[in-house]
């Protein structure tokens, strides 16, 4: 079975990879390797964001062949995924800066009530029809070097672990509405109401997001490439 290290400690994040990917892959997170270096995400794109991600933990679990085989299984794949809001009438604010919209410390992540707060604030006065959004997400996908090659430097892989990364992405087109509403979800997603629906995710809730969000169309893309492309990690 193919396992995947999620490249993620949020727990909503990793309940709706693991809901939409399936009973596929094995998983493991960030909680699985505590003394994983945390990632600064100060990249001006979601890619580059992703990318970053995925790639840093992919070195730094080359550098010592032991991590790579964890829990009775061999560590595949790092999936890395970097999503954010985009509002229309704020030129793409949110974006790259969601988890940390409101902070004053842009390295650090501020709580979801306090950036559903600031992005009330700034569309105080924009009406209805001009509230348009959208979830944005992209997935990097980095296969990790085979344990068994005991001999081979961590250099000599990380040179190569940028070129090895696949990039999946989504969107989920939609609306902010006035006020928060629904308990489900994450983040923005009390605000948040997707095209053709009257709800927001929040009161929508997991199954009916795990079929049209961002990160649900992304994934689908990355499902796909399992199924239709050689994987390059050859004892798959
Ligand atoms: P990341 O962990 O750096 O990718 O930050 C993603 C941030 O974007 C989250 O902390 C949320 O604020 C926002 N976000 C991304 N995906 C979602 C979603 O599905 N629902 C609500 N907010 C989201």
């Amino acid at each position: 079975m193919t396992t995947l290290l999620i490249a993620t400690r949020n727990a909503h994040k990793v309940g709706e990879i693991q809901a939409i990917l399936g009973g596929q892959f094995l998983f493991l997170t960030l909680n699985d390797f505590p003394g994983a270096p945390k990632v600064i995400e100060d990249a001006e794109t979601f890619s580059g964001n992703a990318m970053k991600k995925a790639v840093e933990l992919a070195k730094w679990l080359a550098a010592d062949n032991s991590k790579l085989k964890t829990q009775n299984s061999k560590l595949n794949f790092v999936l890395a995924d970097d999503s954010g809001l985009e509002v229309d009438t704020l030129h793409g604010a949110p974006g790259v800066h969601s988890a940390r919209f409101a902070a004053l410390d842009q390295n650090e992540n501020s709580p979801d009530a306090d950036n559903n707060a600031k992005l009330l604030r700034l569309l105080k006065n924009v009406p209805a029809e001009k509230r348009t959004a959208r979830f944005r997400c992209v997935i990097a996908l980095v296969t990790v070097p085979l344990p068994k090659i005991e001999n081979a430097s961590p250099v000599c892989f990380a040179d190569d672990f940028e070129g090895q990364t696949e990039l999946f992405d989504g969107t989920c087109e939609g609306r902010i509405i006035l006020e928060p509403s629904g308990k489900n979800g994450f983040g923005y997603d009390p605000l948040f109401v997707p095209d053709g629906f009257e709800k927001t995710f929040a009161e929508l809730g997991d199954d009916a997001k795990n079929k049209i969000s961002h990160r649900a169309r992304a994934l689908e893309k990355l499902k796909l490439f399992f199924t239709t492309k050689q994987p390059r990690n050859k004892e798959l």
